[in-house]
């Protein structure tokens, strides 16, 4: 493992032109070390590690010949649209979604995020006066933010406008000031628990706040739960049931709710939900009747044996803790240790989820990314975490630390660490010529 032994240290914004081109010196030279070590290692997407995937393994031989549901149906044939209503019983209080408004679908949530989407501009959602697409319309989008939503609404047209992202959700101000101003704005980006990249946990205040606002009859928040189960930690967020709230303040059409099992089981090879209002769920149901006759029921069930209830799904995510937990704290640690006390960056401390969002010194998110990559680090791209690519301040940097094992993180992190203060001392030097 390469590691500059710079000591001691102190922010490099404050450092004297002679101090700063020392620290410089010294982690060049780490950094020359770093790219002949030839290091192929990835931080770049957020996926489970092998071990994680191992603890689904029964998937592979299970549902062990059976093959009908609790109502006897027989899952080998076409049907049942609305999915295996054990399942969606398993997920329904995680999700706080009535098992009668869960469907339980496809492989995946984004194909799911996509299609409502799609339908929508095509025909309008329950409320619309026409179909979206009759007209520009615009999704609020929290930032930083997933790059897989933004990519939605980029292919459609749809324009982006970006939100602060704050520790407990989207800054409400900056979203009631627009959706006053605004009236393209139909959709709204979010996840509510440990946020991808930040790990934000929206409040019920703030929650409260978004289901309420004056808006569009057919305003949508995509209220995509993709971590609600993936904890790290014992302090845990109490749900919030959107739904009711939502409906409590008159609009209970506003949220449609979005998970899967993706990072539960086999990334690929899960299950979907989607859930919402008795009307929104009509909708889909409806629009999905043209596409398919059915989900596939048989995964569906292997889910139902793998996790058998609401315990069990627990008792299976707390396996998936004990695997990630050291890798996050690697991942603090690293920070702690090479950026800290350099002042050289702030990181979040997720409680739960795939990432860590890191901001580095403005303008020089790039270019460290651009040094890990020759050094056989990737990392997710600068701006992927803005709508259009775009950071302003060129600062955020993803990290996903699942899927590479301990060591190679260690390394890895070790390494983009050289990268970034490689960037950040060159651009202070530059600034001061
Ligand atoms: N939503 C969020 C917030 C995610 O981070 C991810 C995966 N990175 C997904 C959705 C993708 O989910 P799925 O596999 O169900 O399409």
């Amino acid at each position: 493992m390469t590691s500059a032994a710079v000591s001691p240290a102190s922010p490099l914004a404050d450092l004297d032109q002679h101090a700063l081109r020392a620290v410089h010196a010294e982690i060049s030279a780490a950094y020359d070390e770093l790219k002949a070590a030839g290091l192929k290692l990835d931080l770049t997407r957020g996926k489970p590690g092998s071990d994680q995937l191992d603890l689904s393994n029964d998937l592979l031989h299970l549902p062990d010949g059976e093959f009908r549901d609790a109502a006897g149906t027989d899952l080998r044939n076409y049907g049942g649209a609305t999915g295996l209503p054990e399942l969606r019983a398993i997920f329904a209080n995680a999700l706080r979604v009535p098992v009668s408004q869960l469907l339980a679908l496809g492989n995946a949530s984004l194909t799911v995020m996509h299609d409502v989407i799609v339908q929508a501009l095509l025909h309008g959602v329950p409320g619309s006066e026409r179909p979206w697409g009759s007209r520009q319309i615009s999704f609020l989008a929290p930032v930083p933010g997933y790059d897989r939503h933004f990519s939605i609404a980029e292919r459609y047209g749809i324009r982006l406008i970006p939100v602060p992202l704050n520790d407990d959700g989207p800054d409400v101000e900056a979203v009631a000031a627009l959706l006053a101003t605004d009236d393209s704005i139909k959709g709204m980006w979010c996840v509510p628990v440990y946020s991808n990249p930040t790990g934000a946990v929206y409040s019920e205040e703030v929650v409260r706040a978004l289901v309420s606002l004056p808006a569009a009859d057919d305003f949508r928040l995509f209220w995509d739960n993709a971590y609600a189960v993936h904890h790290l930690s014992d302090e845990r967020p109490a749900p919030i049931d959107v739904l009711s709230l939502a409906a409590e303040a008159g609009n209970p059409d506003r949220p449609l709710i979005f998970a899967s099992t993706s990072k539960v089981t086999y990334p690929g090879a899960g299950v979907a939900f989607v859930g919402g209002s008795e009307a929104n769920v009509e909708w889909i149901v409806r629009n999905m009747a043209v596409q398919s006759i059915g989900p596939d029921k048989l995964n569906q069930l292997r889910h139902v044996r793998l996790l058998r209830d609401e315990q069990g799904l627990e008792a299976h995510m707390e396996k998936h803790r004990a695997i990630l937990e050291p890798k996050f704290a690697a991942v603090a640690g690293a920070f702690e240790r090479r950026l800290a006390p350099y002042g050289a960056g702030t990181w979040t401390s997720p409680k739960g989820g795939y990432f860590v969002s890191l901001d580095v010194l403005d303008g020089c998110a790039k270019r460290a990314i651009e040094l890990a990559a020759q050094a056989g680090i990737a990392v997710t791209p600068a701006g992927a975490t803005f709508p259009y690519g775009d950071d302003p301040r060129d600062a955020n940097i993803r990290i996903a630390p699942t899927f590479p094992p301990l060591a190679e993180l260690e390394t890895a992190l070790d390494g983009l660490c050289t990268a970034i203060l490689l960037a950040e001392t060159e651009s202070l030097l530059a600034a001061r010529d």
